[in-house]
């Protein structure tokens, strides 16, 4: 038996305290699954203002010092328990005390290096401090890129020298890029800063950083982790990515299957399941009476559950949301938020097809719940997906995704094929206007005229296994194997 392990996991986000997108849940529901299987799991994280923690399972926060380049700060390091599961905090309002994790009213805030550097710094610095030294430190993104630096440069020689790292590649888009000077900052020796290390156009890349010194690396699905090995999903890094390909591995992300579960969902009007569907009707009801949009049992729901981003690919599904309501009987129901013209465009059909389009433009975690479970297929067109959550979710709730079949999403859904009766969903491979059509009509043909097929459709996809059970047993073997180096 392999013996348990101290893992600290060190993340920009986390659910519940704090969450922009996939990497929050993932964090959460891995760190939880590994400390049931008896692991010592601890994570490390900012505290944002946003965060309000509750009194009952908080000890007091202790100050502590952070080393950095230029010299000490105090942070404040509070303590938060649940379960066998401890998250610290770090406290540094210079830093944090701000609204927005990545970004505020002016866009991303531009000392986002020096923020995430200090968390890096920090989370190392709070081992020394408790005494608790980890056999293995789980990085995810860019925003902890800086850690296996450290780990490689400064603690060498020091007890969390022989601390092992893992690095999870979340969304390989987003690198980090700040100038020299954050070495100097963050205390790394110069000496890194070279094409065969952090460096990268002149700017030291944290996303690269991560990379390079972590021993071992993940991606959140497999299909992402050979497509980012390639230039037209590897943005600029798919040649470290190849260099270090015996390295990495991919991973398909699970989901918590306890929260999100409509036997027992609480965020829902009535909970139903694969063998007692009465309940998604009173769903569907609600959602229709919440966005406004006609009473219509008989009508399907395309819905949409979605940063509003380029990578989402939603540019498209707003350019032929005309073509669709004049062709299609078919009603829209968007939840979502992100650029402004994607939300503007988004916003202005749902005013011209008022009783066809709705949209809900904000981040609305209970809506989401209710907008999966009363929705009967779910739009993913995205133009890379690293792994995705919500086609996962959607299927727990009987609502089939549609979506362009690469990275996580090509890894979890699999096609619908009449002659067989198989699959769990609608898939295109390559993604245009007409591709992303002619699949909403397909599943819209389905829907109406194969009703006893989509039905079963639904029913298998209900079936699906996306806990955690065995992704977090290949993370152990994958953390084993980063501490044998
Ligand atoms: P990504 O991490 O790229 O944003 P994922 O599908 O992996 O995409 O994860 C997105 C997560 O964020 C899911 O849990 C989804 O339900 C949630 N989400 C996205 N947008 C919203 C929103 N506007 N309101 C509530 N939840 C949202």
């Amino acid at each position: 038996m392999l013996k348990k392990l101290k893992i600290l996991m060190v993340s920009p986000e986390c659910v519940p305290f704090a969450k922009t997108g996939g990497l929050g849940d993932c964090v959460a529901s891995l760190s939880l699954h590994l400390a049931k299987l008896g692991h010592d799991v601890r994570i490390a994280m900012p505290l944002y203002t946003e965060i309000a923690l509750p009194k009952s399972t908080i000890a007091n926060p202790e100050p502590m010092i952070v080393n950095l380049g230029y010299g000490t700060e105090y942070a404040k390091l509070w303590e938060h328990r649940n379960e066998n599961l401890i998250t610290y905090f770090i406290e540094f309002n210079r830093y944090f005390g701000r609204d927005g994790i990545y970004s505020g009213c002016y866009g991303d805030h531009c000392d986002n290096p020096e923020r995430f550097a200090f968390m890096c710094r920090s989370a190392l610095d709070l081992c020394y401090f408790k005494n608790w030294l980890p056999d293995l430190i789980h990085c995810h993104d860019w925003t902890t890129g800086l850690i296996p630096v450290y780990l490689c440069t400064t603690e060498r020689n020091l007890p969390l020298g022989r601390t092992g790292s893992v690095f999870t590649i979340h969304n390989i888009q987003h690198h980090g890029l700040a100038p020299k000077s954050i070495l100097k900052f963050s205390g790394i020796p110069d000496h890194v800063f070279r094409p065969d290390g952090v460096e990268a156009v002149g700017m030291v890349n944290m996303m690269k950083a991560g990379i390079y010194f972590s021993k071992k690396l993940t991606t959140v699905s497999h299909c992402y982790s050979k497509e980012i090995q390639t230039p037209n999903f590897g943005f600029g890094l798919e040649n470290v990515l190849k260099f270090k390909a015996g390295d990495l591995i991919g991973i398909c992300n699970g989901i918590d299957i306890s929260n999100w579960n409509p036997e027992t969902d609480r965020l829902i009007p009535a909970n139903y399941s694969a063998g007692n569907m009465t309940g998604k009707l009173a769903c569907k009801r609600e959602l229709q009476k919440t966005f406004g949009l006609e009473q219509n049992d008989a009508i399907p729901i395309f819905c949409v559950v979605s940063r509003l981003a380029e990578q989402k690919g939603l540019d498209l599904l707003a350019n032929i949301l005309h073509r669709v309501i004049n062709h299609m009987a078919v009603q829209f129901v968007v939840l979502g938020n992100g650029e402004f013209w994607l939300e503007s465009r988004l916003s202005e059909l749902a005013s011209i097809y008022n009783s066809k389009i709705g949209t809900f433009i904000g981040f609305d975690e209970k809506l989401s719940h209710l907008v999966l479970a009363g929705s009967d297929l779910l739009v993913i067109p995205s133009r890379f997906e690293p792994c995705g959550l919500t086609q996962m979710y959607a299927m727990r709730y009987g609502t089939l995704p549609l979506a362009h079949s690469t990275g996580g999403l090509s890894d979890t859904i699999e096609n619908y094929d009449k002659s067989t009766n198989a699959g769990t969903g609608f898939l295109f491979s390559n993604l245009s206007h007409d591709a992303l059509y002619n699949t909403l009509g397909w599943a819209c043909a389905t829907y109406y005229d194969d009703k006893i097929n989509f039905n079963a459709m639904r029913y298998r996809a209900m079936q699906k296994d996306f806990s955690w059970k065995c992704s977090a047993e290949k993370y152990i073997e994958v953390y084993h194997w980063a501490m044998e180096i």
